[in-house]
């Protein structure tokens, strides 16, 4: 059970601790932030409203604990993350069970999540290993002008202290997918979880601090992001903000200072269907990518361009699987589970009250029960409709009924976002030039968009992030190349 066995010294009577120095601490505020069961609409958890003073002190103690850490040898360091993997895993059940009362996650998704993290960081480690094991000799003879009188010797050096910010759907994950390339890249890290979902990482950080790693060498402040947040991203102390979540990543980028930022932000993916496509696949596709956790993923699919042609039977097949979703709790592992918050649901409701008015078509009857929404496509949904370009976050889906290729990829590109994309058809020539013109960081070719396997690179571009996550890409990032010169008082050639 959280907060309990193993976890009972992150919990102070009903307030779980925060993390700093190598301790778990209470706040001086004396104050908490309640954690809103999203099923029960009832406070689940409490943690600790950490205090400017103590964002101070931790980033302090992060900047002192990774000058040595960076002295640590590599395979010392990847040895530790293999070592916090482990106990990871060892205790995903607690930590689901988190998930399950945070974020109202499906119970078996909620473990899934837990054996994925461990698997990440321990894949961290060993590509780690392998490019931070490895620099570039270059020599000066190449360049016009110049004799072999330079060796330059270059390799990949830590940032300092990076600042981890995930968001709420996946706060474990995407709280990984940071924490273990700024640590095997030597850097120090320090982490603000998401409000919902911030117990589930602190059991996470827990795990580490078990693992052994060096006191202050990770942090995990809790707070509300609005209150707390400007703080951290804008603290003088932060070498590298490293964010997943919706517009506030916009906000930060304009507020951060002269640090590399990695910004994985919302997305609109649009699931392009042509007349050729295998339609079964199609519908499959589109259930899965639109519903999964009540569509409240990045990578959900967002919106359907299809081919009037095939539309009417696409629209039949989506409908005949949509009906048979489990609508429910997540502790009974439902597909169709409470949306994060009250304001979340509101927020779904008015794209539905929007489509309503303009007259999209109703698939399903629109229900809600206090956060739990049933599932909902809309067909003939048309661009004048805020459905069409804005991210619900949730169990509803429109359907765009599209003439011609060139209107997909047309609306596909209006669209700010451009995180990823889905192409179904049977002709590889087609589906390679409309993912070329499609402007989004990732196309899938015949399956819904998604983040995993995750050393895959992941990007998004316009409003849907800067930089690349994925393993390699993520160690790469938290790094900048240094290099050595060695000048020779006279040109020299191999075997010369
Ligand atoms: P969000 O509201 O932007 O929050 C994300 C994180 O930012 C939370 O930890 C939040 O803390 C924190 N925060 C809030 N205000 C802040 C501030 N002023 N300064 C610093 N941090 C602040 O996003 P969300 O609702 O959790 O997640 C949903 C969004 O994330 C969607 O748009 C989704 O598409 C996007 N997402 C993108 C990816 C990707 O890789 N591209 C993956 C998953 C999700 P509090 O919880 O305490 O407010």
């Amino acid at each position: 059970m959280a907060g309990t066995g193993a976890f009972a010294e992150i919990l102070d009577g009903d307030v779980y601790k925060y993390y700093a120095d190598g301790e778990w601490k209470k706040s001086s505020s004396g104050k908490a932030v309640a954690i809103t069961n999203p099923t029960t609409r009832t406070t689940q958890y409490k943690v600790q409203a950490c205090t400017q003073q103590e964002v101070n002190k931790v980033m302090e103690i992060a900047k002192i604990a990774q000058k040595s850490w960076a002295k640590t040898p590599l395979w010392k360091r990847a040895e530790l993350l293999h070592k916090a993997a482990g106990i990871l895993k060892e205790h995903k059940i607690p930590i689901a069970e988190a998930l399950v009362k945070e974020i109202a996650k499906p119970a078996k998704d909620s473990l899934t999540e837990v054996v994925r993290s461990g698997d990440l960081v321990s894949y961290c480690a060993e590509e780690g290993v392998r490019i931070l094991g490895e620099g570039t000799f270059l020599v000066s003879d190449s360049f016009p002008g110049n004799e072999r009188t330079k060796y330059c010797l270059t390799s990949k050096i830590p940032l300092g202290v990076v600042l981890a910010i995930p968001p709420f759907n996946y706060p474990v994950n995407l709280a990984v997918s940071k924490i273990a390339p700024a640590l095997i890249a030597g850097n120090s890290l320090v982490l603000k979880p998401p409000t919902q979902g911030a117990v589930a990482c602190l059991h996470m950080v827990h795990c580490f601090h078990l693992a052994g790693f060096p006191k202050g060498l990770i942090s995990c402040i809790t707070g509300k992001g609005s209150e707390i947040g400007d703080f951290l991203t804008m603290h003088p102390g932060v070498n590298c903000i490293s964010f997943t979540g919706g517009d506030t990543g916009i906000a930060i980028s304009k507020k951060a200072g002269m640090v590399p930022l990695q910004m994985e932000l919302g997305g609109k993916d649009a699931c392009i269907v042509l007349e050729d496509a295998d339609l079964d696949l199609v519908a499959a596709n589109i259930v899965k990518g639109g519903f999964s956790y009540s569509g409240q993923r990045c990578t959900a699919v967002k919106v359907v361009l299809v081919m009037e042609s095939v539309a009417d039977e696409v629209v039949e097949k989506v409908k005949s699987r949509m009906a048979t979703l489990t609508i429910g709790r997540p502790e009974d592992d439902c597909d169709i589970t409470p949306v994060v918050s009250e304001s979340s649901a509101n927020f779904i409701e008015g794209l539905v009250m929007d489509a309503k008015e303009k007259e999209a078509t109703f698939c399903q009857e629109y229900k809600r029960e206090g956060n739990l929404i049933w599932p909902l496509l809309l067909d003939n949904v048309r661009p004048d409709m805020r459905i069409a370009w804005e991210e619900p976050f949730g169990p509803v889906l429109p359907v765009i009924r599209i003439a011609s290729i060139e209107e997909g990829i047309h609306h596909c590109n209006a669209s700010n976002f451009g995180l990823q994309g889905c192409i179904f058809t049977n002709d590889i020539n087609k589906a390679m030039l409309i993912s070329d013109a499609m402007e989004t960081g990732t196309v899938q070719i015949n399956s819904s968009p998604a983040r995993g396997p995750d050393h895959f690179p992941f990007q998004g571009i316009k409003d849907s992030g800067i930089g690349s996550q994925g393993i390699t890409n993520s160690i790469n990032m938290m790094t900048k190349v240094k290099s050595t010169v060695i000048n020779l008082p006279s040109p020299s050639y191999t075997m010369g």
